[in-house]
């Protein structure tokens, strides 16, 4: 089977424990206002790659992730978009015992029960808590993700939310109190939250591709902020 990725990361440090090998997918539905990676976003762009293709490539990197108790992590784009895909892929690191993780948003177009089964482990990209919110934020439809969020329910697997903060839109402390219902009611068996702060490392990516940028004007959150927030709402 063939699938489109953006690109291929073999030192990843920031998606999954250890050193990752990261495969980056092609295509998105979503338009995240604080996207980094807007040169996902097309389906069918990007470089045409086979499943065995991509696992002979994830091998070669595979001493040096192993080593550090990584393994691979697929992420986008929108990784769901190309299930069979990542299934194919899942499936033969599973057999060669590699650790799998799946970064996402669970905007796929359903039937994720095969795929959770080759999932080690999951990162849940929390986007809003409510439907205006999310449509705001994304363009979405937030109903979209509860087809995913049940199926990671059933399966148990670990899970991580991630939820990028940005300033003046999702920085406050009764945002934080929203979402920490939100895990709690939707994804009950995350184990960590992780609150990335927002950065404007994409935006050249912006003027590259001539899209407007979306929080045009709106300030970078520090690392220290994202802390600040994080301890005081999720620590214990
Ligand atoms: S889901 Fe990810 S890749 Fe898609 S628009 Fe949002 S941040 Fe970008």
């Amino acid at each position: 089977m063939e699938g489109r990725i953006l690109s291929f990361e073999s030192m990843g440090l920031v998606d999954g424990p250890g050193i990752r090998t990261v495969v980056f997918m092609q295509g998105c539905p979503l338009r995240c206002k604080f996207c980094h990676n807007p040169d996902s976003w097309e389906c069918g762009a990007g470089q045409s790659i086979s499943a065995e293709e991509l696992f002979a490539k994830i091998q070669r990197f595979r001493p040096y992730f192993k080593r550090s108790g990584g393994g691979v992590t697929f992420s986008g784009g929108e990784p769901l978009l190309q299930k069979d895909f990542v299934l194919e892929v899942f499936k033969m690191c599973k057999a060669a015992g590699i650790h799998t993780c799946l970064d996402t948003s669970g905007v796929g177009r359903g039937g994720y029960g095969e795929l959770l089964r080759y999932t080690d482990l999951v990162l849940y990209d929390v986007k809003a808590v409510d439907a205006e919110g999310y449509r705001n934020i994304c363009g979405g439809n937030i109903a979209v993700t509860e087809e995913f969020q049940r199926a990671l329910r059933e399966s148990g697997v670990e899970t991580v939310i991630r939820q990028v903060v940005v300033p003046g839109i999702n920085d406050s402390g009764e945002y934080m109190e929203k979402l920490k219902s939100y895990i709690q009611e939707k994804i009950p068996q995350a184990t960590k939250v992780e609150l990335l702060p927002y950065h404007l490392m994409g935006l050249h990516k912006y003027k590259k591709l001539g899209i407007a940028e979306p929080l045009a004007g709106v300030p970078a959150m520090s690392k220290a902020e994202a802390e600040k927030l994080y301890k005081e709402y999720f620590e214990n």
